[in-house]
């Protein structure tokens, strides 16, 4: 049997529960390794969609996914809903890929998979998606 597994690594929701940065590095240490060890004790390989701004607070993070065999994805840089991609046009979409996509690679190396943060897009994305070379979106089930 196979089936697709991903899983979204975000910051955003931890300020919105009044929790803190130490938070953020709890779920990094904690919560990520538990998950990863589910994963290989049923041989499911996932997706990881980061945000760019995850990825400046927890760079390790991206390693320890890689290191345990799963692939990256861009989930945006920020997930703000006010930062959500159907609300720019697509000069500010390419520039939010370029953004989180440099970020992202220079710890991963190169990726092409995209998730909108939060889910929503609008008429630019695929082609701002096509100028930054991403190849596939995964934004709308
Ligand atoms: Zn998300």
């Amino acid at each position: 049997m196979y089936f697709l597994m991903t899983n979204d690594v975000e910051s955003f929701s931890i300020p919105l529960n009044r929790l803190g940065p130490d938070t953020a590095r709890e779920v990094y240490e904690v919560g990520l390794p538990r998950l990863l060890d589910v994963y290989a004790k049923t041989d499911i390989r996932c997706t990881f969609y980061f945000t760019g701004k995850m990825v400046e607070m927890v760079p390790e993070a991206v390693e320890l996914v890689l290191d345990h065999g799963h692939e990256i994805g861009c989930h945006g840089y920020d997930h703000s809903p006010d930062r959500a991609f159907d609300l720019m046009d697509l000069d500010e979409q390419i520039r939010e890929l370029k953004r989180a996509k440099d970020v992202t690679e220079g710890v991963s190396g190169r990726i092409y998979d995209f998730r909108a943060p939060p889910l929503r897009i609008n008429e630019y994305t695929i082609r701002a998606l096509e100028e930054t070379r991403f190849t596939t979106d995964s934004s709308i089930a």
